[in-house]
């Protein structure tokens, strides 16, 4: 049987989210989608900040989006499965702060990100050339190496995610095989923690065509003793909702896996792939 989770969702929530929990859940019903995650935005500077950050105050959005969820659930019961996520924002730059975030819910599910370097702007807003994607890309596997060394998550979400800014905007292509060493060391990091690599499909729709990471790095991921795999669409809108996902499981079947990942409670459950 077809089974479809999306474990990757933004609402209304979080600041760049266009869609309301309840408008995603309508989408997922009407796609035959059997689960998803809201996983709003709590990025380091928001916890921060508080009222004062560009992004609001994660603490009290991610509380509404908890609230959101839970409120919803018992509606939706049989016909989509609601769980209760966040990505949460390099929680390194500030782990005692993060501790924070932890504390809102008894959460599902949490994705760990990194969006932005420490004391750098999100990759989204940098500007790239010839000298400096070396030196960022450095730090930014480095950054994810310590972060999936030392955070409290359950999947690392969407390696290679400056890759996406640097091909839309660029001529340089990054070569993954410059990074191969500290990506090996990531991989064999989340394959010892027992956590999961997510196959993120938002890619897939950009111009550098391929989730993140790609393929070769899902097999990679596998040849290395990685297990698990989360497969999310990274909707911000319902419209996006689950675009990709059926791509993204299969390739994460032609790397080996079995099944994907889903959490509840944090605790990691198999659906089997059926292809
Ligand atoms: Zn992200
Ligand atoms: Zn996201």
């Amino acid at each position: 049987m077809k089974i479809i989770c999306d474990t990757h969702v933004h609402s209304s929530n979080s600041f760049d989210g266009e869609s309301t929990v309840r408008e995603i859940c309508e989408a997922a019903v009407e796609k035959g989608i059997s689960s998803v995650t809201i996983t709003d935005h709590m990025e380091a500077p928001e916890i921060r900040l508080g009222d004062k950050s560009v992004y609001g105050n994660a603490i009290k959005s991610i509380a509404r989006s908890v609230a959101d969820v839970e409120a919803l659930q018992s509606e939706y019961e049989g016909r989509v499965k609601l769980l209760k996520g966040m990505e949460l924002g390099e929680p390194m730059h500030d782990p005692k702060l993060t501790q924070k975030a932890y504390e809102i819910a008894d959460f599902d599910f949490i994705l760990a990100s990194v969006h932005n370097l420490f004391e750098e702007e999100d990759f989204y807003y940098l500007e790239y050339n010839e000298r400096n994607v070396k030196p960022l890309l450095t730090r930014y596997f480095d950054e994810l190496l310590d972060t999936a060394k030392n955070a409290d998550f359950d999947s690392l979400a969407h390696l290679t995610y400056p890759f996406r800014y640097i091909v839309e905007r660029t001529d340089i292509r990054p070569d993954t095989a410059e990074y191969a060493d500290v990506i090996d060391e990531i991989f064999l990091t989340l394959a010892r923690r027992n956590k999961s690599l997510e196959i993120n499909t938002s890619g897939l729709f950009k111009p550098i065509n391929s989730t993140l990471p790609d393929l070769d790095l899902i097999r990679r991921f596998r040849e290395l003793g990685g297990s698990m795999v989360t497969v999310g669409s990274d909707a911000h809108n319902c419209k996006d909702l689950g675009a990709g996902l059926e791509e993204g499981i299969k390739l994460a079947r032609m790397c080996g896996f079995k099944s994907f990942t889903v959490y509840e409670n944090r605790q990691p459950k198999q659906v089997a792939i059926w292809y």
